[in-house]
């Protein structure tokens, strides 16, 4: 049985096929001996020539892998029934028991108070008799290999493959989510595949994924799974970087910091009552989670998607760049993505190029440094170009790096420092 995977609700891309089309398969699991890219990456070039063959070719090769591997499939098995899943259940890390078996979650500042035999809002954790469970751990519903550049990260180990996975559920509920279909739902609704951590670790090697992304669904909820997996990534040698839309507590949070190399937030509003009225979700607690990336020393880049008539005002973009200059600096990377009609909006348009490069005009006339545009495959704003000397020092062509023009992190024509990670 196989079951379609898919990009999160910021990977929204032309250069995409629909998501039913989308299908990966771990075609071989641990054990082929292919080696990491990842030492290709660190290591530092003598010269601009062994560097552009040290970084651009395996960027092509890896977006030329990614896209052979479009016939990559996960097999999954079917649905489990709802209490077959002693493979799947873990005891929760952060939860308190209270009188009478109910238990206070304490992952996600949505804090469910369960009873025994229920679950929280994210349907993928049970009080069982006063003890809380994750359901989900090494529950795989979803795997692709994608360019990193797809999640998107911009500034971390540009051109690399992400070996990408998911499990069922999310803690908040926006309407415009590309991936309801398992964001959504129980995990005993959709097939799944066992897949535990040394798994992940030795299929993304087998993979030649020199990174591991935890992404499509909310990987707050699977949080037992994202550390253990990303233990055993780096254990392997390889990086681990979680998309997330940034809502969870700060004592898992600062956890999760420790144990990933890269955390991409998708902020969805600079409103809280979009954050109320269309994500079912907190603004503050989102803004509370960039400031603690940012202080752990994580990389962090922001995702804006912007909903035509919903999140769009030249105000909220501008509230938005102030606060991200004042609070982390002007030096991260924030991406304005192309909303396209999905779930519950498809009553709205896509978004006008022109809202999203007045998005860009307006971040950087604040003083951000590195503002693109997503989803809008060639436009020059995916590009990024040194604020010092405004030259070209990386080239993006949909999720392919074309070219780049840097040395050990630095802009290879006035070696100015570009903020990021860069291996080299
Ligand atoms: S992680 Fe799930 S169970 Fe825990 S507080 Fe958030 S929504 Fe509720």
């Amino acid at each position: 049985m196989l079951y379609p995977a898919g990009p999160s609700g910021s990977e929204i891309s032309a250069l995409q096929r629909p998501f039913d089309q989308e299908c990966g398969l771990i075609d071989a699991l641990p054990g082929s001996g292919l080696t990491s890219r990842l030492s290709q990456i660190t290591a530092a070039p003598a010269d601009r020539r062994t560097f552009l063959k040290a970084v651009t070719f395996p960027c092509l090769a890896a977006c030329a892998a990614a896209w052979l591997h479009n016939s990559f499939v996960l097999p999954l098995e079917a649905a489990a029934a709802a209490d077959d899943d002693s493979r799947f259940r873990v005891e929760a890390r952060f939860y308190e028991k209270l009188p009478g078996k109910n238990v206070r979650c304490k992952l996600c500042p949505r804090g469910c108070v369960v009873g025994d035999r229920d679950r929280g809002h994210c349907r993928v954790r049970e009080n069982r008799g006063g003890t809380y469970y994750s359901l989900v751990h090494s529950r795989v519903c979803a795997a692709h290999i994608d360019p990193i550049e797809k999640k998107p990260f911009f500034h971390f180990h540009p051109g690399v493959l992400a070996f990408s996975i998911a499990t069922a559920g999310c803690n908040v509920n926006c309407k415009f989510c590309q991936n309801w279909e398992i964001s959504q739902a129980r995990p005993e609704e959709l097939p799944a595949t066992y897949l535990p951590p040394a798994a992940v670790a030795a299929s993304a090697r087998q993979n030649q994924c020199p990174a591991v992304a935890f992404t499509y669904s909310e990987p707050t909820v699977f949080n037992e799974f994202v550390t253990d997996a990303a233990d055993a990534a780096r254990a392997q040698g390889l990086k681990s970087v979680v998309v997330s839309n940034g809502f969870i507590q700060q004592e898992p949070l600062k956890k999760l910091c420790q144990h990933v190399d890269a955390i991409k937030v998708d902020l969805k509003s600079f409103s809280p009552s979009y954050y109320r009225d269309v994500v079912n979700g907190e603004l503050q607690p989102v803004l509370d989670t960039l400031v603690t990336i940012h202080k752990q020393g994580r990389w962090n880049e922001i995702v804006y998607l912007v909903v035509p008539t919903l999140n769009d005002g030249d105000k909220e973009f501008r509230d938005l760049a102030r606060w991200i200059k004042s609070n982390l600096g002007s030096e991260v990377p924030i991406h304005f993505t192309r909303f396209h009609p999905l779930y519950l909006l498809k009553n709205l348009p896509p978004t006008p190029v022109e809202t999203l490069e007045r998005a860009k005009a307006i971040a950087d006339a604040e003083g951000l440094q590195y503002v693109y545009v997503g989803n809008v495959p060639g436009h020059p704003a995916e590009n990024t170009y040194c604020p010092k000397c405004h030259r070209l020092i990386i080239e993006r062509a949909g999720f392919t790096v074309a070219q780049m023009h840097m040395r050990k992190g630095k802009c290879e024509y006035c070696e100015h420092v570009i903020p990021g990670v860069w291996g080299a």
